[in-house]
């Protein structure tokens, strides 16, 4: 007799939309979370089901956020997930005996279960893309016929309002903490993210690097080319300064107008020079145009400090340093970098 093979589901033809959905909510890999539990609770308790649980389905893994009960992975391969039926059809899904169901013969993974009955229902957007399940489990096998599928399917709307809700948090937060014009990080962020790394400072003992970077003669080209082509050369400058961001912990950031930041933690001052190297090789490179300055394209100037848990006694000082010396690297003729060497 020959071994069924099971068919794996096509994607839906929304494939693409799905996946942008799901990717823009930014909850893939998070911790369970109550908002999610609490769903997957109730649809235990209502159905007196062995396991509920809700996952999200991307290109090529089904992802729990929430599981009740025992025998369900937090993680599996999408091709080996019955819950790809749902995604695929965008149709809930009754199945009285997995086991037996021709639908799911040769699955690679059921026969292990030791689950029989099986309900899931997607979770839709208002564009009918399915982005994740929520679905119950049970041990024994149960007939679909008189199956009260209303309540799986309330919970599951339910967990799409909060799937949206914190996708629009998520949306929010990102736009509280970025500059609009250049994508940065913006000065917010600069602050919380300087007072993590000086906390970090005093727990590790490893240096603190600081580079404070200012365009130089920027007025300048404002009034030669207008404030359209100045904020492309902020957004330009902006993507320089991104490709200097080679570790997870620095933080390139909008400091403010033409002003600019790059915090790198656990690193010492000759390291903070090659960075500061690399970045004005990078710039000359770009050729921003600059059409007064002598260069013919966009300079910077660049202040560098860098401290120890025992070198200065506050952040602001630090900052100072590095505002000092990016002063000096302007009064020697810009276009360069200085690091602060002491008063
Ligand atoms: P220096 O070499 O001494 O730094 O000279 P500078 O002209 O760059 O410095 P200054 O501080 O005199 O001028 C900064 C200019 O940056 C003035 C301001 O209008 C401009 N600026 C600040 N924010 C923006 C922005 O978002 N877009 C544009 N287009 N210009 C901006
Ligand atoms: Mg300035
Ligand atoms: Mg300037």
């Amino acid at each position: 007799m020959d071994v069924p093979v099971f068919a794996v589901p096509q994607p839906p033809l929304n494939e693409a939309e799905r996946l942008d959905f799901l990717f823009s909510c930014g909850i893939l890999d998070t911790p369970p979370d109550e908002r999610f539990d609490r769903i997957t609770r109730l649809a235990t308790q209502f159905y007196e089901a062995d396991v509920a649980f809700l996952g999200f389905i991307d290109d090529r893994y089904q992802w729990m956020k929430s599981i009740r009960g025992d025998g369900v992975a937090p993680w599996i391969e999408r091709d080996q997930s019955v819950c790809q039926i749902v995604i695929s059809s965008g149709e809930p899904l009754v199945v009285g005996d997995m086991q037996t169901d021709p639908r799911l013969a040769g699955h690679p993974v059921i026969p292990h279960l030791p689950f029989r009955f099986y309900a899931g229902v997607p979770l839709l957007t208002e564009n009918g893309a399915a982005v994740a399940s929520l679905c119950i489990m049970k041990r024994e096998s149960q007939s679909k016929d008189g199956f009260n599928l209303s309540p799986l399917k309330d919970l599951g709307a339910i967990a799409m309002d909060e799937l949206e809700l914190w996708r629009i948090n998520q949306q929010l937060k990102r736009a509280a903490e970025t500059d609009r014009l250049t994508d940065l990080a913006n000065r917010h962020v600069f602050d919380a993210t300087l007072e993590r790394a000086w906390g970090r400072l005093q727990r590790t003992s490893r240096p603190l690097s600081l580079l404070m970077l200012d365009i130089d003669h920027f007025k300048a080209l404002n009034d030669a080319s207008g404030h359209q082509a100045g904020d492309e050369a902020l957004r330009q400058f902006a993507r320089v300064l991104s490709t200097a961001v080679r570790c997870s912990d620095d933080l390139a950031a909008r400091y403010g107008g033409e002003e600019f930041s790059l915090i790198l933690p656990d690193t010492d001052r000759a390291g903070a020079l090659k960075v500061a190297d690399m970045l004005q090789a990078s710039l000359a490179r770009a050729e921003i145009p600059h059409p007064t300055s002598t260069h013919g394209r966009v300079t910077a100037s660049i202040g560098l400090a860098t401290t120890g848990p025992d070198d200065v006694d506050n952040l602001q000082t630090l900052v100072a340093h590095a505002d000092a010396a990016l002063y000096q690297a302007k009064r020697d003729g810009r276009n360069r970098t200085v690091a602060w060497a002491g008063a």
